[in-house]
């Protein structure tokens, strides 16, 4: 069935792209990807790499316990080989360096030292340099008094071209004979009690009123529309919280005083003060820099859009400046932007089939990372369609452990 009756992906970001290409690579004949009414976040995002988890292993180990605390970090780290594999092996412009954490504060000293010692207990990568260690190491010079330790998570951190990841994800789905694109926003799914799913597709600059709409036959559909995942299948909106962040990239280098600095090179992606304050060296001696939710009301949280305020860049800036005193900022050049990311309730990314309807299945709620976790869940789904399983999807990261919220049609 999966070959006569397509298989249709609403969303065209990163997850929708990287689903339809590996379905169709698993042999998939007709993959329908469905546009979407606008810009998708992975476009516009910055384009911070990470491996892991953006928070520390603490922090998951202490909502979901150690063991599923590493479960989670692994299936960061193979989102991350994967993505940047993909992106190597097409040419977009990509640099990969380390993933450091920069303490800031005696509170964080101590959880970061136990997240490390908890790390090294899973087997994974992590060290944390303070004192001596810290002042021997090539991180030390460039760093102001304000960071009292840095926590080295090893060599998964960088940063990406987001936009030519994008241009290039598209072009291999558009050369792919199995994949076509429908302009238009999936509206409505119905026949749940017949063999093939009703997708209702709203036709984007359709000429006549009558063509507007257009009914197809699925055999399943792959909902990665981000945040409006909840608008088309309601028992997930109350799930998905929406938070606003903003980015800005301006010149480097970060330590002025040193050329052969580490700080230097490209592909360093770096989180402070628990990632209120994140950033990663570029590959044109550019830098990264974000945060400052905290500065928004709610922090940003249930955020209905989200705009560049001043007020944030100006801390970004300064916030950096403390942490890299050699640093000369050229505001100037400075490019920015903004958007909604999608935070689930539990703090987990949603992933999977949606309980009683096993041919919807869903990705969303990456919360910052969504480059590596986007395209690695599109992987995931991608095989748990055609073979029934997917060892590297953890069960938790389903759907299912949401069934008891209320709907919110
Ligand atoms: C300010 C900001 C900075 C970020 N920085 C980073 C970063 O540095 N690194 C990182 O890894 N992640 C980052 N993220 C997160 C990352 O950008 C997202 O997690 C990721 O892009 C989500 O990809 P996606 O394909 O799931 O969704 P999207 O890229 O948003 O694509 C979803 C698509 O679905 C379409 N759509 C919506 N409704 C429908 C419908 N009904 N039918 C059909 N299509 C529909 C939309 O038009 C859209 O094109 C950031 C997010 C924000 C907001």
């Amino acid at each position: 069935m999966l070959n006569e009756i397509p298989v249709v992906i609403a969303g065209s970001g990163i997850t929708g792209l990287s689903a339809a290409l590996h379905l169709a690579e698993s042999g998939v004949l007709k993959i329908l990807i469905v546009t979407g009414p606008s810009i998708p976040t992975s476009m516009t995002a910055p384009g911070m790499l990470s491996g892991g988890q953006r928070d520390n292993f603490t922090r998951i180990a202490a909502a979901h316990q150690v063991d599923f605390a590493k479960t989670i970090w692994q299936f960061g780290d193979r989102a991350f080989d994967l993505t940047t594999r993909w992106a190597r092996n097409h040419g977009v412009p990509i640099s990969t360096c380390r993933r450091l954490r920069l303490i800031a504060t005696p509170e964080e000293l101590t959880e970061a030292t136990i997240a490390v010692r908890e790390l090294n207990k899973a087997g994974l990568t992590s060290q944390i340099l303070c004192d001596k260690q810290l002042a021997a190491s090539p991180w030390a010079r460039a760093l102001g008094p304000r960071i009292l330790a840095v926590q080295e998570d090893g060599e998964r951190g960088g940063w990406i071209d987001t936009h030519n990841m994008h241009v290039k994800l598209r072009m291999a789905a558009q050369a792919n004979p199995a994949i076509q694109f429908i302009d238009g926003t999936v509206e409505n799914i119905s026949g749940y009690a017949d063999p093939e799913l009703n997708i209702t597709i709203r036709l984007n600059d359709s000429q006549s009123e009558t063509k507007k709409l257009q009914t197809i036959k699925a055999s399943s559909m792959i909902a990665a529309c981000h945040l409006a995942i909840g608008d088309l299948i309601p028992s997930l909106k109350s799930a998905l919280v929406s938070s606003a962040d903003q980015w800005l990239s301006t010149s480097g280098p970060l330590d002025s005083s040193d050329p052969q600095s580490p700080w230097n090179s490209p592909g360093i992606a770096w989180s402070a003060f628990h990632n209120h304050e994140w950033g990663a060296t570029q590959l044109d001696g550019k830098i990264l820099l974000g945060g400052g939710r905290i500065l928004r009301k709610w922090a940003g949280f249930e955020a209905t859009e989200s705009k560049v305020e001043a007020k944030i860049s100006n801390y970004i800036v300064e916030q950096t400046k403390k942490s890299f005193p050699h640093w000369r900022a050229d505001c100037e050049s400075m490019l920015e932007g903004a958007g909604l990311d999608c935070h689930p309730c539990d703090e987990l990314p949603v992933v999977g089939p949606m309980y009683g309807e096993g041919r919807i299945l869903v990705a969303t709620g990456f919360m910052g990372q969504g480059l590596t976790l986007g395209f690695y869940s599109g992987f995931c789904l991608a095989k748990l369609l055609m073979t029934g399983r997917c060892d590297e999807l953890p069960r938790r990261l389903w759907p299912e452990r949401l069934r008891s919220l209320p709907d919110q049609e």
